[in-house]
């Protein structure tokens, strides 16, 4: 499931072919991902030119010259791939229509922008620009990560009093918007707190050196996603996903990477989801 960092990596991937562009033809295959398409779609984004890509939480927002936004979100499986770009970043032909390839955006500049999700937990939508602080699926939203709004006050306000596991709360979409399963893990490790400690057992510094550390970790991720971007010419033209090298994500059972730790790392379920830590370094 693409997180932030992923996200970042498909909006910064998609600017060369979509940034400045028209939309010459949408075709919009289906009628509905997760939810019903909104009206008339593929005539609304036909012709219109995309004046700005920009991102919120895992949501990418694209601003068009009808003074719509267009809100495209990936969920579980969705996938953006990129074909015949003209600035020379992606060397493909146009590939054949392929099962699951529900809205092909044709771009005036050649390039083709194709987003296939199989599960179809994935979204589109059109909304007024300058709306999307009222979007149903972002008026809920906590403060973007590494953003100003994002502080150690914040956090340490918005955790005050809470009795749940520290995991759950930074999970929670109304503290902090974008943070998922697998950027958490990292975060707490690096933090040395264990995920099921509560949270008003931590102390307020111990929470405030949480910002810095959340943003390290996403920017860690991004520049990874940045760096993947420039060998496109040799993928094939998908988007977002690249190698990480995490600390504790996926390693139950290796040995912890921390200097002198004999640990190995653990897996426990929280929440229906897995949390990764090291018993001897998060307390
Ligand atoms: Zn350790």
């Amino acid at each position: 499931m693409p997180e932030l960092p992923e996200v970042e990596t498909v909006r910064r991937g998609l600017e060369p072919s979509m940034a400045g562009v028209r939309i010459t033809q949408a075709d919009v295959n289906r009628p509905d991902l997760r939810w019903p398409f909104p009206e008339r779609m593929a005539e609304r984004l036909t012709g219109a030119r995309v004046e700005r890509l920009r991102r919120r939480s895992k949501y990418i927002l694209a601003d068009l010259d009808t003074e719509e936004t267009l809100l495209i979100h990936l969920g579980m499986s969705g996938r953006m791939t990129v074909s015949g770009d003209p600035l020379g970043q992606f060397v493909h032909d146009h590939p054949a229509l392929e099962k699951h390839d529900h809205v092909v955006f044709h771009m005036e500049n050649g390039a083709r922008v194709t987003f296939n999700d199989p599960r179809r937990f994935g979204a589109m939508d059109l909304m007024a620009t300058g709306t999307e602080e009222t979007h149903p699926l972002l008026a809920k939203l906590g403060p973007e990560p590494l953003g100003n709004a994002f502080s150690e006050d914040h956090l340490i306000a918005r955790l005050k009093g809470k009795n749940t596991p520290i995991k759950s709360a930074l999970l929670d979409q109304h503290v902090v918007a974008g943070l998922g399963n697998i950027y958490v893990c990292e975060v707490l490790f690096r933090a040395g707190i264990h995920p099921a400690r509560k949270v008003s057992r931590i102390s307020d510094a111990r929470i405030a050196a949480l910002v810095l550390i959340i943003r390290e970790v996403l920017l860690e991720a991004i520049e990874a996603g940045g760096s993947s971007l420039k060998d496109f010419r040799q993928a094939d033209g998908e988007l977002g996903y690249f190698q990480h090298n995490f600390r504790v994500y996926g390693r139950e059972g290796h040995p912890c990477v921390t200097p002198d730790c004999a640990s190995v790392v653990k897996r426990i379920t929280q929440s229906g989801r897995s949390s990764f830590f090291c018993p001897s370094c998060q307390r």
